[in-house]
C-alpha cells in the first residue's frame, strides 16, 4: 500500500514538473522578430513554428488586450493593416477611422483573416517581396495559446527555445481601463516563467512600465529595457537598477564611417560595464538602409560592435551566420 501511494505521490510530482527551460544567456542568440517575419505573415502561428524550426533561441511575441481581456499576439493597438477586419466588421472603427484590438472580443478576432502587412489606405503590402498580401487562412491567436506551441514542439524536439514577449502600450491600456501587464505576469507564471533562469525575457518600451514590472509587481523575470531615441541612452545607469539588458534601435549604435569602416557610439560597452546585455532591432536583409549587404550588416553589429544577441526577420540567415 506504501509503495502505491509513493508511486502515486511520484506521478503527481512528474505530472506537475514545470517544463525544463533554463535560460542561455552565455552566447550570442537570434530573436525571431515577429517569427519568421521575412517568409510568412508576422505574428501568425505558421511564423513562429517556422522560425522554431529554424533553430532560434527566442521567438517574439508583442501583446494587446482584446475586449474580453486576453492577451492577443499582434504588433499594434490596430487591426486593419494586418487583418480583413475593414470589410469584416466596417462599422465598428473609431473615431480616428481604426480598428483597435481591444474594442473586439476573443472570439470575434478568431474571425478574421491575418494577412501579410499592409498600408490601410493604399492597400499596398509593406514589403513587397514578401508573402503575398490576403492569400493563406491565417489566424489571430493568443499568448496561451503561443506559449503552448512553443512548449509542445521543445517536448517533441528536444529543444530549448525561449519566448520573448513584449508589452505594447501599456498607459493606452492603463487608459482604456485594462491591466495588460499584469494579465500577462499571471500567464507567463501559470506556464512557468518566473524567474531569470526561465526562458523567457520580458520587453518594453515603456520605462516607467517596466521600472513597475520590476519594482512594485516583484517579478523575477530577464527584463529587457527597449529604446528608442540618442535622449534614453543617457538614463543607462537607471535602467540596470531594475533591467537586466537594452534593446535598442540599431542605429544607436553606430557612430560614423570612417576608411569604409563603422565606428561606433559607447552605448554597447556602457551597457556591458553595467552588466547590461545587448539586443538591438531590427535586422532585416530586405531593408540593409546603409550596408550593402545583410552578411555586413550582421558582421558589423555581431562580432565588431559586440552586441549580445539579434531581433531579425530572418533568422535562419543569423542562425548560419553565428554558426559559421
Ligand atoms: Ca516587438
Amino acid at each position: 500500500m506504501k509503495s502505491i501511494s509513493v508511486f502515486l505521490i511520484g506521478l503527481l510530482f512528474f505530472s506537475c514538473e514545470k517544463p525544463k527551460n533554463k535560460m542561455k544567456m552565455n552566447k550570442k542568440i537570434v530573436i525571431a522578430h515577429r517569427g519568421a517575419s521575412a517568409y510568412l505573415p508576422e505574428h501568425s502561428m505558421e511564423s513562429k513554428v517556422m522560425a522554431f524550426a529554424m533553430n532560434v533561441d527566442f521567438i517574439e511575441q508583442d501583446l494587446v488586450l482584446s475586449k474580453d481581456n486576453v492577451p492577443i499576439v499582434i504588433h499594434d493597438i490596430y487591426l486593419d493593416d494586418v487583418t480583413d477586419v475593414a470589410t469584416k466588421f466596417p462599422d465598428r472603427k473609431r473615431k480616428d477611422d481604426r480598428f483597435y484590438v481591444i474594442d473586439f472580443t476573443f472570439k470575434e478576432l478568431k474571425t478574421l483573416q491575418v494577412s501579410e502587412r499592409f498600408n490601410p489606405k493604399t492597400r499596398q503590402q509593406v514589403y513587397k517581396n514578401r508573402y503575398p498580401k490576403g492569400k493563406g487562412n491565417f489566424k489571430l491567436h493568443s499568448l496561451q495559446e503561443e506559449i503552448e506551441i512553443i512548449q509542445g514542439l521543445n517536448k517533441s524536439t528536444g529543444k530549448n527555445i525561449g519566448i520573448y514577449p513584449e508589452i505594447k502600450a501599456p498607459v493606452f491600456h492603463q487608459k482604456e481601463g485594462k491591466q495588460l501587464t499584469e494579465i500577462v505576469l499571471k500567464v507567463l507564471s501559470d506556464y512557468g516563467y518566473i524567474t531569470k533562469k526561465d526562458n523567457c525575457i520580458l520587453q518594453c518600451f515603456d520605462a516607467t512600465e517596466l521600472e513597475r514590472i520590476r519594482v512594485d509587481l516583484k517579478s523575477e523575470l530577464f527584463l529587457v529595457q527597449l529604446i528608442e531615441f540618442p535622449e534614453d541612452t543617457k538614463k543607462l545607469k537607471h535602467f540596470s537598477t531594475y533591467a537586466n539588458g537594452i534593446g535598442p534601435w540599431y542605429k544607436l549604435i553606430l557612430s560614423e564611417i570612417i576608411d569604409e569602416k563603422h565606428t561606433f557610439t559607447s552605448l554597447v560597452s556602457d551597457a556591458h560595464q553595467l552588466g547590461l546585455k545587448v539586443h538591438p532591432y531590427t535586422f532585416r536583409a530586405d531593408q540593409l538602409a546603409e550596408f550593402s549587404t545583410f552578411k555586413e550588416m550582421m558582421q558589423t553589429f555581431l562580432i565588431e560592435a559586440n552586441v549580445d544577441g539579434v531581433f531579425t526577420d530572418f533568422p535562419d540567415i543569423v542562425v548560419n551566420f553565428l554558426r559559421e
